[in-house]
């Protein structure tokens, strides 16, 4: 089973504290929960927000942070930003990106991308480590304790590269990532959807850069991303960039032209029209004076109706992208019971007002959207420490899942409440001589016999050579992956025979159903026990008749010995046959065992004898 909650705290009587880690294109921040409500985690001047920026300056320090945001214009070519949008990727893939980057990024002997700076080089990981560093730092300062632990969220259409790349990073920062979290899923879970009840939910994520609409199901607990869509090169900036046109259409034509040619230069104006344009988000109208130097002061006044038109056509983009995630989700607008919205950018009343208009219902808006996705995190984290225990159904499995064994009985390979993914293994046997295939019936429920469980499917394994029962030794795995999809495979080890089956996600069940299975296992604890006693009694009583008989034949015996042995296995048959119950079966074993065991010593006896009286007559 996954995530063990193996405490590696510095104080075993202090909770265990798990961090909840949004790394952002542009921002990042850790936010925790610790008792009923999670909060961000704040530095000393009250700020949540990291800058995900790094300044390797050339003396050789490195800044992270408002610093290295703060040094950009001083080393525009030795600060890193955006580097999300590079890590897990292979140059070819991340080239589109490179090129719109102010600093150089090159490629390794492995075609892998590298920050250049001078002569040195910087994988993204590492990049993405320093902001991490920095973001447990100011956790540590927050809550006063060292923090080795977090939950890293990153977007739904994260390949399984650019995620493992992102725990590669978290551990080069020192932090061991318990789950790499969705986004959308995190940002829901912040918005008090927990998983408590069915329905579908859109996820509207405008940031700095990038855009990212999802579309949730929730199902018995389990988040399932039905479908994504967004612009990865569409966000705040792009409102920015307007507003800096704007800023520098106030200057003389020859002192813009220049403008545009100094990066320095460039970088003020773009600060100065982001300013103005999260006062636009309060304000009906902002003003700016822009001193320039030599060429000149720029000075605008911009209005919310003029900044409107102005962002219009790209608000509708982003509500293209909604258009396509409905559709690509196969549901219709009116399925869509919540929307959430998530990123700094849905502060601006433009973007709330036309999705509102779009989708025909308010999105929630109780939580701040700069933080719902760090939030979201540190809930998922805090259930994963184990302090929540509220929240079991969240990303796991809701009824244990087995297969029936021989005699009806389910043994159960993963259990309730497993958080997945997960995968676990067993060995099992034939149980009949030269047996060459074998029945897999996969069962869910917490009941001891399969007839009181669900199936949910069933498969076989052929093509075993014919081998005594239990010489084959077939492993099969359950393996139930993040979207709560189950594969089972079974595998005959020596002969390498295989075979398996995927069982649709979700399983199909509704919360009540699976509530109800639940009470049921424990109405039902006692009869099941009796009732897999009874199973279990009567596999042990068919063995001791089988292998009896045989020793019977291979050992000699006295006369009177054979009867009162072979009239203690009729006996043990005869319950058998007449379906006696466990207590029946169990006195026959007794019964059986005691005649034999006088034999077990007689046979030996009788070897020893039979062994000296050789030897007697050879000498
Ligand atoms: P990311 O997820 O890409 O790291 P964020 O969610 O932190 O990004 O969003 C950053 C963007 O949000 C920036 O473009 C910033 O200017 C914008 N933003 C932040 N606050 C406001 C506001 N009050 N009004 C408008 N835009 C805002
Ligand atoms: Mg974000």
């Amino acid at each position: 089973m996954t995530d063990s909650p193996v405490t590696k705290g510095d104080d075993a009587r202090e909770p265990r504290l798990v961090l909840g880690i949004d790394l952002g294109t542009t921002n990042s921040l850790a936010a925790i929960r610790a008792g009923s409500e999670a909060r961000v985690l704040r530095n000393q001047q009250g700020e949540a927000l990291i800058p995900s920026v790094v300044c390797y300056q050339p003396d050789g320090k490195t800044s992270v942070g408002s610093a290295a945001k703060a040094l950009r214009l001083e080393h525009p070519d030795r600060t890193v930003s955006s580097i999300k949008r590079l890590i897990g990727k292979s140059f070819a893939d991340a080239e589109p990106d490179v090129a719109k980057l102010p600093f150089a990024v090159v490629a390794s002997e492995r075609n892998l991308p590298r920050v250049a700076i001078g002569d040195d080089r910087h994988s993204p990981e590492e990049v993405s480590s320093l902001i991490l560093r920095e973001v447990r730092r100011t956790a540590e300062l927050a809550v006063g304790r060292s923090l080795h632990e977090a939950v890293i969220t990153v977007p739904a259409w994260f390949d399984d590269t650019e995620r493992q790349a992102t725990k590669d990073a978290a551990a080069l920062a020192g932090l061991d990532c318990l789950r790499i979290l969705n986004e959308p899923t995190a940002a829901a879970l912040a918005y008090g959807i927990d998983g408590g009840k069915d329905g579908t939910v859109l996820v509207y994520d405008l940031g700095g850069g990038t855009f990212d609409v999802s579309v949730l199901r929730i199902q018995d607990g389990v988040f399932r991303v039905l479908s994504t869509a967004g612009d990865t090169h569409l966000g705040g900036d792009d409102f920015d960039a307007l507003l800096a046109q704007r800023i520098l259409a106030t200057l003389p034509e020859r002192a813009r032209d220049s403008v545009n040619e100094d990066p320095y230069v460039l970088q003020a104006v773009n600060q100065a029209a982001e300013s103005l344009k999260i006062r636009l988000s309060e304000a009906e109208s902002a003003e700016l004076e822009l001193d320039l130097g030599d060429r000149g002061i720029a000075k605008v006044t911009v209005t919310r109706p003029e900044f409107e038109a102005a962002i219009a056509p790209l608000v509708q983009r982003t509500l293209d992208c909604v258009q396509r995630a409905i559709a690509d989700a196969g549901v219709g607008l009116d399925a869509v019971g919540d929307i959430v919205l998530v990123g700094g950018s849905t502060r601006v009343p433009l973007v709330r007002s036309r999705l509102e208009s779009f989708c025909g219902k308010p999105p929630h808006t109780h939580v701040d959207p700069d933080q719902a996705v760090a939030l979201g995190a540190a809930i998922q984290a805090d259930v994963l420490a184990g302090n929540d225990r509220s929240l079991l159904l969240l990303d796991v499995i809701p009824l244990s899942l087995g297969i029936e064994t021989l005699g009806g009985a389910v043994q159960k390979l993963i259990l309730r409440n497993s958080t997945i993914p997960t995968s676990v293994t067993e060995e099992f046997s034939t149980g009949v001589d030269g047996q060459t295939s074998v029945d897999l019936r996969i069962f869910q429920g917490e009941r001891e016999l399969a007839q009181n469980c669900r199936q949910l499917g069933n498969f076989q394994l052929a093509g075993i050579p014919p081998m005594p029962a239990g010489l084959p030794r077939i492993a099969v795995t359950f393996l139930v992956d993040a979207d709560g999809v189950l594969r089972v495979t079974a595998r005959e080890q020596r002969t390498e025979v295989q075979a398996g089956i995927q069982v649709s996600p979700s399983f199909g069940l509704t919360r009540d159903e699976v509530r109800r299975m639940m009470l049921e296992s424990l109405e039902h604890a006692q009869d099941d026990f009796l009732a897999r006693e009874a199973i279990e009694q009567r596999q042990k009583a068919e063995a001791m008749v089988r292998g009896t008989r045989q020793a019977l034949e291979l050992a000699e015996l006295p006369p009177d010995q054979i009867y009162s042995v072979h009239k203690a296995v009729k006996a043990l048959d005869r319950l058998l046959a007449d379906n006696a119950d466990a207590k029946a079966l169990n006195a026959g074993c007794e019964e059986l065992t005691k005649v034999t065991a006088t034999i077990a010593d007689d046979v030996i006896s009788s070897a020893v004898t039979k062994a000296l009286r050789e030897e007697q007559e050879n000498s």
